[in-house]
């Protein structure tokens, strides 16, 4: 499974971060510019924390 980073969608609300800060980085302006990642079964539950998370509906997972 992989995380998208909508980058275009992204406000820089910084909750990604909040909830799962060994995930996600957030350039100096508190923005995800992340490119999509792998992660792995142990880490889905955290990554789902946080697509509810985002205000902007910016994070998604895609099935591989
Ligand atoms: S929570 Fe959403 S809008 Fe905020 S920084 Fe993370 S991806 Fe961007």
């Amino acid at each position: 499974m992989k995380v998208v980073i909508d980058h275009a969608k992204c406000q820089g609300h910084a909750m990604c971060y909040n909830y799962a800060p060994e995930m996600f980085e957030l350039d100096d302006d508190g923005y995800n510019r992340m490119e999509p990642f792998q992660i792995s079964k142990g880490q889905r539950v955290i990554a789902e924390r946080a697509v509810e998370a985002c205000p902007e509906r910016a994070i998604s997972l895609v099935e591989d």
